[in-house]
């Protein structure tokens, strides 16, 4: 072999083996793909895409256990990755949690200072079954419409009764303060739901308030005159509940709803099943209630 055969011989070949390799890889790579599917990481940086608002550099809405790496099998939402929740997540083959609220007790779910037998059975369940459970706060409710009160307006069949100006604003029908607690008990499945009021009072004009509500914010609904009824979820019972006593005492044609914290925001995560199916299509998603915490005595 001369030199220039040499050299024509080892092109040949080197251009063989990197289109040998090529396909190698290409092979693999959609092997790997169409086996390992998607990962957590990568289904939350599709929400973070199609969220629609600009992503917090602070945020709630973060990992809170388990590996981003994980390859998603099924995605469970729910208002909080209860230990209940966990269970039926992973009985399910669901091993990504998107919740709302925070898995260990407090906002920023911070573990330092938790220690104890149903901390530690918690986190042992979700570590040995490798569930992975990412927090959707902040831009759940920063999303347009609010992702929680489109669920809730549509849970409670309010959606075309919204005004257009104030999302939170509802013009409905006129009912009694007490049909209004009943229906909205029966719709939400609320079973702890109380109230403050004439039974009797003809309502209409109805602010609706998922969640934890702080007193300025019930202070003002209470004081508007476009308001005749305040729906919240929870609230501290020395401040608002009192206020709404007080406007009661004073003869305003008002009531107030607390509905509680969890039925008054959960259908909202059943609102990001659906939403999360438009993107993410490679593996089962389905919401998950939780239900009220809360029962009452017959
Ligand atoms: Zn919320």
């Amino acid at each position: 072999m001369d030199t220039l055969s040499q050299g024509m011989a080892l092109n040949c070949s080197r251009r063989g083996f990197f289109v040998l390799a090529g396909i190698g890889l290409n092979t693999a790579g959609a092997v790997a793909h169409s086996f390992e599917g998607v990962t957590a990481g990568q289904v939350i940086e599709r929400i973070q895409k199609n969220v629609g608002v600009p992503w917090r550099s602070e945020t709630v809405d973060t990992f809170k256990i388990g590996s981003p790496e994980t390859i998603v099998k099924g995605i469970a939402t729910s208002f909080s990755a209860t230990l209940d929740v966990c269970q039926r997540a992973h009985a399910q083959g669901m091993n990504l949690l998107i919740v709302h609220e925070p898995t260990f007790y407090n906002h920023l779910d911070e573990t330092a200072n938790l220690s104890g037998e149903i901390y530690q059975t918690k986190r042992n369940f979700i570590e040995k079954n490798g569930l992975v459970v990412w927090r959707f706060h902040d831009h759940w409710h920063a999303r347009k419409p609010d992702g929680i009160l489109s669920g809730m307006a549509g849970a409670l069949g309010w959606e075309k009764n919204q005004s257009p100006e104030q999302p939170r604003l509802f013009s409905l029908p006129a009912a009694t303060l007490e049909e209004f607690a009943q229906n909205i008990q029966r719709r939400l499945n609320a079973r702890a739901l109380r109230v403050i009021g004439d039974p009797r009072l003809t309502l209409r004009r109805v602010f609706l308030s998922p969640g934890f509500n702080n007193f300025p914010g019930m202070m003002k609904a209470l004081d508007s005159p476009d308001v005749d009824l305040l729906v919240i979820g929870e609230t501290r019972e020395w401040e608002g509940v009192e206020y709404a006593r007080d406007c009661v005492t004073a003869g305003k044609k008002k009531g107030l709803i607390v509905i509680g914290h969890v039925p008054s925001e959960e259908r909202g995560m059943e609102e990001c099943a659906k939403w999360l199916k438009t993107f993410v299509t490679e593996v089962p998603i389905q919401y998950l209630p939780g239900g009220d915490p809360f029962w009452r005595p017959r």
